[in-house]
């Protein structure tokens, strides 16, 4: 089956190149003609071409502003021949999920929304969690596609449902991972080795996707390259705080995390590695974590 595919960054390109390992014809498109011959796929020059080619096409894009504008904006994705359905695979938050939904319903194409949890090394294995919301049916319709990237969880059939799931999940991602950072800089301030510590915390109750992940993967050996902009986590936070603020809902400790999260991209940039969150936290206690013991 062709699929089409936008947006071939460090999630997308592993994802693709899964679906054309799994023998499907891919049609691909991003801004960098590079990524896509990097993939092998055959090349499309706009959103609305990818669509005008393939029944279903699925889209891995930074921003909400970015998703809105390649599925309806000018020579988008809405006004291809040929789509049927269109599978976001970005985060943007449950309101810009709605906003693609209407729009590409005046055209009868079917938004599902399917954001992503796994980060790199779950897309290059297959072994993403991906969270789906939108009909029934074409959720089931989907999963031939979606089982090559992951687990399919069906959130519900109401638009965005599944972007609210994702900013509940990456939340607490963000939180784990500033947490994480702080008490280890404590514990190497005050002359703990931090692989113990790492080890340790992931033998008792402390352990989180942080102490299991991204310490041992990009913090203690001080690469830095776990593969997820620090703007994007950024982007997730503050999508979490809208969409909480709306509901009125106690906002006490992503408040907090939104700060430091802020404070983070401010200093290390919004292209640094959201590793590099850890580099405050070292700076202001005047101690480096690692490196990683050989
Ligand atoms: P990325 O910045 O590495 O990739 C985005 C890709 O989109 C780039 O290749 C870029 O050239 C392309 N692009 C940008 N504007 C475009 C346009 N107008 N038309 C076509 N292509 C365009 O980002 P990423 O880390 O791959 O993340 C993609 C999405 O997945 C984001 O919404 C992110 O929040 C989410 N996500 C990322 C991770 C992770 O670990 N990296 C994990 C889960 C979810």
């Amino acid at each position: 089956m062709t699929i089409g595919f936008i947006g071939l960054g460090n999630m997308g390109l592993p994802m693709a190149r899964r679906l054309v390992e799994a023998g499907h014809d891919l049609v691909a498109f991003d801004r960098r003609s590079d990524a896509v011959a990097q993939l092998g796929a055959q090349a499309a020059t706009s959103p609305r071409e990818v669509a005008d080619r393939a029944e279903t096409v699925l889209a891995s894009l930074p921003t909400p502003a970015v998703s809105l504008e390649v599925a309806t904006g000018p020579a988008g994705v809405i006004e291809g021949s040929r789509v049927k359905r269109f599978i976001d695979l970005s985060t943007v938050g449950s309101a810009t999920a709605v906003q693609i939904h209407d729009l590409l319903a005046t055209r009868d194409i079917v938004a599902l929304d399917s954001p992503v949890s796994g980060g790199v090394g779950g897309a290059e294995r297959g072994a993403l969690a991906l969270m789906v919301s939108g009909p029934r049916a074409q959720f089931d319709a989907a999963g031939p596609v979606l089982g090559v990237l992951g687990h399919a969880f069906y959130v519900g059939d109401k638009p965005g449902s599944a972007q609210t799931m994702k900013l509940a999940n990456n939340l607490l991602a963000a939180n784990v991972l500033v947490a994480t950072a702080e008490v280890v800089v404590m514990g190497v301030k005050a002359g703990l080795d931090p692989n113990v510590m790492i080890e340790v915390l992931n033998a008792g109750s402390g352990a989180t996707s942080a102490s299991r992940d991204k310490f041992p993967r990009a913090i203690l050996p001080r690469t830095f390259d776990y593969g997820f902009a620090t703007a994007l986590m950024v982007k997730d936070v503050r999508l979490y705080l809208e969409e909480a603020r709306a509901l009125g809902v106690p906002i006490e400790i992503a408040d907090t995390v939104g700060r430091l999260w802020g404070a983070a991209a401010q200093s290390q940039g919004p292209d640094s590695d959201f590793t590099t969150v850890i580099k405050p936290f070292e700076e202001a206690a005047g101690v480096t974590v690692g490196p990683a013991r050989r």
